[in-house]
């Protein structure tokens, strides 16, 4: 990142008394099945607090921007940032009341309500159809709305990694309305990304899954040349499997992605890795029949769901030697227990190594808390997966952009 503005600027200048809204990502998986939803893994909250915290103890009212899920454009009671609060609270030790809208009445007077030193959560940022709306104007507006709950000497903390790959309302346009300034998360998140990018010690390893080549492709592209090995596994890996002319039965492939998995094969050589076998079900499901097969010959009417036994051997033997890690994307349907123990193994290994890992992805990085493994194993866990991703990919990201010149501070 060139120069920005941090916490630490905005600070020194003063924030007692001052609102300053601030973007964070909040978008935490939900058990739903119970009388009140819960949040089932805090990674992403926990992340958020320390520049919350920081801000709140130099006297700030802080406004807190955040979205949940997909909501379309509307309110959805499901989509609420109800249990989010109320996980802040316990979290912070605090009062942190959750308005019941995004920019209107119950936002503007639950921002009045707040004295120096107070926090409230502003409800599902994307309950207003203009936050993510392709029409800067429409976005524009909202953005004015936002910055208008803080008032004339109000400033803008861009701390919601996981979203500083989107051009929205409360992640982009803000900043040019408020002083920007980058939160504590965002600086951490960039200046690891950063290292990876220049000079990584090697042998340098890449570990990727999850359910999509098609989201993957474009990193994929960027990190060929980069990397020692790439090894290939989830959801993905059938994909390549099918390029390579193998029988991949009913697994998940994305047909129109073939050619291009066809070119990746041959640019990579023997540092791209595929699984030798995998564990396929007869059907979507935990209590589905299952038999690890070779990958090459998945009989029809089967689909692969993890990577096999085989595979992890080869896998975590490749991982041995590496340096720095990265990892994105679990190796299976890890949700479900006859499917979990590649993505467990593999990120074992990776906790085991000495190399200096990073774990990308909401998914991958709520496996690893699943799994019970100590966060500190891993050299770094990332809150977001597009935009790791994405910056890894050489892309400009919209809210760190805004932070590097487009700001009116
Ligand atoms: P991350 O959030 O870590 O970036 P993704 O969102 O790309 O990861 O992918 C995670 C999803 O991929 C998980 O929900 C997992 O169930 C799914 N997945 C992994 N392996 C398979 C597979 N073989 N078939 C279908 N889905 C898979
Ligand atoms: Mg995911």
């Amino acid at each position: 990142m060139s120069a920005v503005t941090t916490v630490d600027d905005l600070i020194a200048a003063g924030v007692r008394g001052r609102g300053v809204l601030v973007r964070a990502d909040l978008n935490v998986p939900l058990e739903t099945s119970g009388p009140a939803p819960e949040v089932t893994d805090d990674g992403r909250i926990r992340a958020a607090l320390p520049t919350v915290r920081r801000l709140l103890d130099a006297g700030a009212r802080v406004v807190v921007a955040a979205h949940l899920g997909r909501p379309k454009g509307e309110p959805e009671p499901r989509y609420s940032l109800a249990p989010v609060a109320a996980r802040m609270a316990e979290l912070l030790d605090e009062r942190v009341p959750l308005a019941g809208d995004v920019v209107g009445d119950s936002a503007k007077a639950t921002v009045s309500g707040l004295a120096d030193g107070e926090v409230a959560l502003l409800e599902n940022v994307r309950f207003d159809p203009r936050e993510t709306s392709k029409d800067a104007g429409e976005r524009a507006e909202l953005a004015a709305e936002l910055a208008a709950l803080v008032g004339t000497d109000g400033a803008f903390v861009s701390d919601g990694f996981g979203v500083v790959h989107r051009k929205q309302a409360s992640v982009y346009d803000v900043g040019h309305v408020l002083p920007a300034y980058a939160g504590d998360l965002v600086l951490a998140e960039v200046s690891v990304l950063r290292g990876l990018t220049g000079d990584p010690a090697r042998p340098y390893a890449v570990v990727l899954g999850g359910s999509k080549v098609s989201d993957k492709l474009g990193v994929i592209d960027a990190l060929l040349p980069k990397v020692d090995t790439l090894l290939v596994g989830g959801g993905m890996c059938f994909t390549f499997l099918a390029a390579r002319g193998y029988d991949v039965g009913d697994s998940l492939v994305e047909r129109d992605m073939i050619d291009e998995c066809k070119r990746l094969l041959n640019e990579g050589g023997s540092a791209l890795v595929l699984p030798t076998d995998v564990v396929a079900a007869d059907a979507f499901a935990a209590d589905a029949a299952t038999r690890v097969v070779p990958a090459e010959a998945i009989p029809a009417g089967w689909m692969g769901l993890d990577i096999g036994p085989d595979s992890v051997r080869a896998f975590t033997e490749a991982l041995e030697p590496a340096r720095t890690v990265f990892w994105n994307g679990p190796m299976g349907v890890f949700e479900m227990s006859p499917f979990a123990e590649g993505t467990k193994q593999i990120a074992r290994a990776i906790a085991g190594s000495e190399a200096f890992s990073v774990v990308g992805g909401g998914d991958s990085a709520a496996a690893v808390r699943t799994f019970g493994l100590a966060e500190e194993s891993f050299g770094h866990i990332s809150t977001g997966g597009g935009a790791s991703l994405e910056y890894l990919e050489g892309k400009e990201l919209p809210g760190v952009a805004v932070l590097e010149g487009g700001g009116v501070a």
